[in-house]
This record gives structure tokens, C-alpha cells and sequence, in this order.
């Protein structure tokens, strides 16, 4: 290998950096493709021109090799570089982009390669006159028809495109087209097929290269084709009402916009200073931290919120996000500035508002138990009876109607005890009504102590009483009977300055669970009524003070 190559290593070195620095850059991906392409489209004039600057037949080789992979790869340039021209780059998925090069590159090789110099031949050992051969007629035809579907491409999205600026811009790329494939005709016409009638002319083909990219590069500079994005970025960053700085890792400020103005007075190139923006909060806790991590934390995230004295107590957030790179290097820092009083005072007002309505809401459940309380209160008032605290007749006629039927039902035994307070009158004749009030509360409570929680017992009428005993049989009713009525004998009543003794009679019916059967309820049950109320007349009539049983 001679020296000279080592300086084309160099070359091509810088070459792959010069690659790379596109690829790996953030410029869009329309910026890449066409870079690429106008590389392609600089090879061309530089090898014809090349060829022409040695008499060593290798190297013109050479040079006429890189001319012609230059050429090859005109054709599938353009096609793709249309696709990104008319927006629909994201249809080129990697499958169809190789057929797209596939064929330009099978001529690539063809040329290359120029097996039996199918492709082309020196004419007397030297490349500056050459014969072409089929090889290289075919890479001319596959070349225009590259340019034919890039055209017919073309002129279809001209046709649909609804922008103006994009049927502007396509229709000057289309001119460049034109114009590229005219000269590449002309070039063959004169160069090749007529050459030997003809002078030659030179760079026919390397000056429709020219024209068209120029015809680009005014789609480009013209119609903003690369820069819409960045403009559109542009006007964004300056009409956000998010004040923003960026600064570098030195906290350089490298960009700031109009909004950022109320908060601070940052010029760009200059240092930003948070010290200096915080240092009329410098007094409470949370800032010395938050400065504390903004200079030594570089890396974090963070977020607090103040309120700026000077501008009347507006409330500010300020949010620091660091910048970096794919390796994780910090390359500088986003802070941005929020107004954020209206969503404070809203947040007051709402907390104001919720305290309130907790409170009223308080309120309203304090009413609502004591409502329940009441309710509570006026059921059972409805149910019993004032003087005695036992049901009352409706109550237990009610539940009575109930009752027999679960009984009828699952053949459940009962009883019903009907007693009256003998010679009550006399009582109330002698010690007046409130003693015979008296009477009857305290002959309420003695019963009640000998009855289940399952007994009801029921004011029947002045000082009548009826007792209703599920699952009872006539042995225990009757026992039973006679035990309420013994220990009623022995309750003594004060009255004033002496003591009353008082009696009942009882009449007892008891229902067996085989007898239960009836079709209405009510009827029934005044039959039992009847029952146990004869009974109690037969007690009375017996001489009182007795139990007598019905039936
Ligand atoms: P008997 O042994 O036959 O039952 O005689 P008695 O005097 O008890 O007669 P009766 O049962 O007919 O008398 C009921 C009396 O009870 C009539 C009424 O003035 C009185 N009375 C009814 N309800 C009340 C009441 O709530 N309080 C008071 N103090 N007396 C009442
Ligand atoms: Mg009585
Ligand atoms: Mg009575």
C-alpha cells in the first residue's frame, strides 16, 4: 500500500465523523435524507472532473467507478427524498425501502464489477474515451425510470396535497426534475450515442444536477420546508404564558422568553443567579434547602412554590428540570416560572368553602339524630300507653292478627291472660284518682317482671290488662296465672298515710296448637276476646281475686 493511501484513510475517517455528525445529531430526519442525497449529487462532477486531472488508467478507473455509484444512486435519491417531500416518509418501512435500492444497486455492482467489460472499455487502454456496453445502457434506463415513478409520484401528491405551500414547494421540486432528467437525456444523447459525430460537451449532466438542486434549495429556503418545525417551536417558546430559561450546566443563560420577564431580568449570555432571586425569602427553611439542591444537586428535579413580595403577593412556582444528553451528561437546565395566585386563592377560597359546608354538614347530622330520636320517641308514644309504659290495645291487636297466623302456620301453642283490678272504684273513691293512677302503674310493673321478653303485655282499658303468651301451653298458662296473681295480692300501695292491698281477677284462655284453625283473623280473635273476656266475668262472679280458665 503507498502513502498516498494514508491520507485517504484520513479522509475517509472525517468522511464516517462527517456521516455521524448528521446521523447522530437532533436535525430532523427530512434534513438527513437530504443531506445524503446532495452528497450523492456532489460525487458526480467531482469524478468526471477527476478522470480528466490523471493519464493513470487505475485511477481514472477509479474515479469513473465513484462517479457512477454517485450516478446509480440518483435515481433511488430521489424517489425516497420525494416520499419525504410530499409527507409520506412514514410509509417507508425498511422492506419497501430495499426494493427501492435494491435495483440501483444491483447496477452498482454491475458497473463495479464490468464482468467481460459488459459495463464499459477503455479505448486504447485509457478511460478518457470509453465504449459502453449493455451493462451501462441498463443502468441509464433504470436510472430514468427511478426519475419516471419520482415524477409520476410527483404529480400524483400535486394533485392531492390541499396546502398551498406544499403544492408550491412540490411544484418547484418538479421543475428541478425536469430539468435534471432533460440535461441527463441530452448529456446521454450528445456525450454517448452522438459522439462520435459530435464535440463533446462537458458537465451536460453535472449542470442539471446543479439546476435542480438549486431548484431544492429554493423549495427549502422558500416554502420554510426544514425550518416549519423549528419556527413553529419558536413561536411557542415566545408566546407561552410559562416564563422559561435555559440555561447551561454553568447556568448560562442560553434562552429565555417574554413571559419569564415579570419574574426575573435575565439577559441572555449572562449568568442566572437564583441566589439572587430568592434572596428576599432567604429567611425560611424550605428556600434554603431548595438553594441548597439547585447548587449541589444538579441533576434533580425540583419544584417550589413562593410568593413574590414586590409584585403584590403573587404567587409563583418555579420547577427546575435538568437537560441531558443520551449518555446522562448534563448539558444545562430548563427552570420555568408559573403564576400560579389565581389556582391559590381558588385552592383558599375552596378550602374556606369546604370548612364551612363541613360545618353546616355537622349541623345537619346533630339534627338529624336528634330527629331520629324524636321519631324514635313518637313510634314507641304510638305503640304505648303514657301512664303504664305497656303496649296499647291497638298495638297488640295489631300484632295479635300477626301473631295467630305464624302460630296457625307452624302450630305454636298460646295463651291470652285478660285480668281487671277488683273493686277499683272503691280505690279510686277513697284515695282519689292520682292513688288510683297510682294502682295501676304499680300492678303494671309487677306483672311485667314475671312475663318473657316474648310476652306482650297490653293496657286493654281503664284498669284491664290483656297478657299474650307465645309457645305456652294450658299447664304453663295456668301455672303462670296463678303466679302473676299471687304476687299482685302481695304488692302493697302507698296511699298517703296508709298502704293498699290490691287484687285482680283473670280470666285464661289457652289455645292449643291442634285447635288453630281459621280463615280470618280478625273474627277469630274476637272470638278468643270473647273467650277470655267470659272467663274474667266468671272470676268476677266467683268472688274475685281468682284465675278462672276459658273452655
Ligand atoms: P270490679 O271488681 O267489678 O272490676 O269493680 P270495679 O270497681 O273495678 O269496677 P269497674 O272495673 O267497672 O270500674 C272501673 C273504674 O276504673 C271506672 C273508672 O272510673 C276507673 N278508671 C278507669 N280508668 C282509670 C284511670 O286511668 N285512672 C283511674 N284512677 N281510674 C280509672
Ligand atoms: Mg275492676
Ligand atoms: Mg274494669
Amino acid at each position: 500500500m503507498g502513502y498516498q493511501w494514508t491520507d485517504f484513510t484520513l479522509f475517509v475517517l472525517l468522511f464516517i465523523l462527517f456521516v455521524s455528525v448528521i446521523a447522530f445529531n437532533r436535525i430532523t430526519q427530512t434534513h438527513k435524507v437530504y443531506l445524503a442525497f446532495h452528497f450523492i449529487m456532489m460525487l458526480w462532477p467531482l469524478g468526471q472532473f477527476a478522470i480528466k486531472m490523471t493519464d493513470f488508467p487505475e485511477i481514472q478507473l477509479l474515479f469513473i467507478n465513484m462517479s457512477f455509484v454517485a450516478m446509480g444512486m440518483l435515481g433511488p435519491g430521489w424517489l425516497i427524498f420525494v416520499f419525504f417531500l410530499t409527507g409520506r416518509a412514514a410509509q417507508l418501512k425498511a422492506g419497501r425501502l430495499l426494493v427501492y435500492i435494491l435495483p440501483a444497486a444491483l447496477c452498482v455492482v454491475g458497473a463495479l464489477w464490468n464482468p467481460n467489460e459488459l459495463f464499459m472499455s477503455p479505448i486504447s487502454g485509457n478511460y478518457l474515451n470509453r465504449l459502453y456496453g449493455p451493462l451501462f445502457w441498463m443502468l441509464v434506463l433504470i436510472q430514468f425510470a427511478y426519475f419516471f415513478t419520482a415524477l409520476m409520484n410527483m404529480f400524483h401528491s400535486l394533485k392531492t396535497v390541499s396546502s398551498v405551500n406544499q403544492r408550491k414547494q412540490l411544484a418547484t421540486a418538479l421543475i428541478g426534475m425536469f430539468v435534471l432528467t432533460g440535461f441527463g437525456l441530452l448529456d446521454v444523447l450528445i456525450n454517448v450515442l452522438l459522439a462520435q459525430w459530435l464535440p463533446v460537451i462537458p458537465g451536460l449532466l453535472a449542470l442539471g444536477i446543479l439546476l435542480s438542486d438549486v431548484c431544492f434549495v429554493i423549495a427549502i429556503y422558500r416554502f420554510g420546508m426544514f425550518d416549519i418545525l423549528s419556527m413553529a417551536q419558536r413561536d411557542i417558546f415566545e408566546h407561552m404564558t410559562t416564563g422559561i430559561i435555559v440555561v447551561d450546566e454553568n447556568g448560562k443563560v442560553l434562552e429565555v422568553n417574554r413571559a419569564a420577564s415579570p419574574f426575573v431580568q435575565s439577559v441572555k449570555g449572562e449568568n442566572f443567579e437564583m441566589e439572587k432571586l430568592l434572596a428576599p425569602l432567604q429567611a425560611q427553611g424550605e428556600v434554603y434547602e431548595f438553594l441548597y439542591r439547585y447548587n449541589h444537586h444538579p441533576y434533580e428535579k425540583m419544584q417550589m412554590e413562593f410568593s413574590l413580595h414586590e409584585s403584590a403577593g403573587r404567587h409563583v412556582s418555579i420547577q427546575i428540570s435538568p437537560v441531558l444528553d443520551n449518555r446522562k451528561t448534563l448539558l444545562g437546565r430548563i427552570i420555568t416560572f408559573h403564576d400560579v395566585t389565581e389556582l391559590r386563592k381558588l385552592v383558599v377560597e375552596m378550602n374556606r368553602k369546604n370548612e364551612a359546608l363541613h360545618e353546616r354538614n355537622l349541623e345537619l347530622i346533630t339534627i338529624q339524630e336528634e330527629l331520629f330520636r324524636v321519631n324514635q320517641k313518637l313510634e314507641q308514644m304510638a305503640v304505648t300507653d303514657g301512664l303504664t309504659g305497656c303496649f296499647n290495645r291497638r298495638y297488640l291487636m295489631q300484632q295479635l292478627e300477626h301473631e295467630v297466623l305464624l302460630n296457625m302456620r307452624y302450630q305454636i301453642p298460646f295463651a291470652i291472660f285478660l285480668f281487671d283490678i277488683d273493686h277499683f272504684k272503691q280505690i279510686n273513691d277513697r284515695f282519689g284518682h292520682l292513688v288510683g293512677d297510682e294502682v295501676i302503674r304499680s300492678t303494671a310493673d309487677i306483672v311485667r317482671t314475671k312475663l318473657r321478653r316474648t310476652d306482650i303485655l297490653a293496657r286493654y282499658g281503664g284498669e284491664e290488662f290483656t297478657i299474650y303468651l307465645p309457645h305456652t301451653n294450658r299447664e304453663q298458662a295456668e301455672l303462670l296465672a296463678e303466679r302473676i296473681m299471687l304476687a299482685v295480692g302481695e304488692n302493697w300501695v302507698d296511699a298517703g298515710s296508709e298502704r293498699v292491698r290490691v287484687t285482680i281477677s283473670m280470666g285464661v284462655l289457652s289455645e292449643s296448637s291442634e285447635d288453630l284453625n281459621f280463615d280470618d283473623p280478625k273474627e277469630y280473635l274476637r272470638e278468643v276476646f270473647s273467650g277470655a273476656d267470659s272467663a274474667l266475668y266468671k272470676a268476677k262472679d266467683g268472688g274475685r281475686n281468682r284465675v278462672v280458665m276459658a273452655r
